[in-house]
């Protein structure tokens, strides 16, 4: 390993989940072949949401398929990981980003979804995982599942209602007095830069997240509760699907 310094990515998804494309610089390109840039509209793998995808267009108009995007070695590097078989740009080089913004748009509605449904089901959180085409949560209930038909008609009670979905930040400190805000037990929080970002659906939730979410609940559109598994004694698997004709195939 060569030495590195450690090289800072700004998230732009961050502040602004909309933005479909953006330009950066290249800041370096790894020896897996990942390259990492100096702002970003791609998510990286984090907290149960999957890494975008999408093209880097680079200054010769070649278009470069990202086929991941991860977290670096550093802790704010985020990594786009190009398809197999690629030239890849140079460090220094300008290059455009452009995201796979439908499958994007998927996780940030399923993503919103969760944390309705965590609204729900008050119980801590296990384990979770979302996809384009749908999300589900492990609770630790230790007690009978709620039914189906009630949770499916509830949550889309909670996604008609067209809440907002903002952001906010406190003090690793100030999160630390308020221990009840962390419904994940699996997915620690971002911390660690002394501060953590808040994601608020006015009057329904309130809890640490770094990941993409719709401005509004609405956004969302209708779901189904596809699934209640057992897992172990006490844990219940809820997987909430899109609703829609043509959805949630795949
Ligand atoms: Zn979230």
């Amino acid at each position: 390993m060569t030495e590195s310094v450690p090289m800072a990515t700004i998230p732009l998804f961050r502040d602004n989940p909309y933005l479909r494309s953006a330009e950066a610089t290249v800041l370096a390109v790894n020896d897996r072949g990942g390259i990492v840039v100096d702002r970003s509209v791609f998510y990286p793998t984090g907290g149960g949401q999957p890494g975008d995808t999408g093209v880097l267009l680079l200054a010769d108009g070649r278009a470069l398929a990202i086929a991941a995007t991860v977290k670096g070695e550093a802790p704010d590097e985020i990594v786009l990981v190009p398809a197999a078989g690629q030239a890849l740009p140079a460090v220094g080089d300008a290059v455009e980003m452009r995201l796979d913004w439908e499958r994007r748009h998927r996780h940030m509605r399923m993503h919103s979804c969760m944390h309705l449904l965590s609204a729900l089901l008050p119980y801590p959180v296990t384990g979770g995982q979302v996809a384009a085409d749908k999300g589900r949560l492990d609770f630790d209930m230790g007690q009978a599942p709620p039914d189906k038909a009630e949770l499916t008609d509830a949550l889309n009670a909670l996604v008609a209602a067209d809440d907002a979905v903002t952001t906010e930040w406190i003090t690793d400190a100030e999160l630390a007095a308020k221990p009840e805000l962390v419904k994940t037990m699996a997915v620690k929080p971002p911390s660690g830069s002394g501060r953590v970002r808040l994601v608020r659906i006015a009057g329904r939730d309130l809890q640490p997240c770094g990941g993409t979410h719709v401005a509004h609940t609405g956004e969302i559109g209708p779901v189904v509760v596809a699934k209640m598994e057992s897992k172990g004694r006490q844990n219940r698997r809820v997987t909430i699907a899109f609703a829609e004709p043509g959805e949630g195939a795949a």
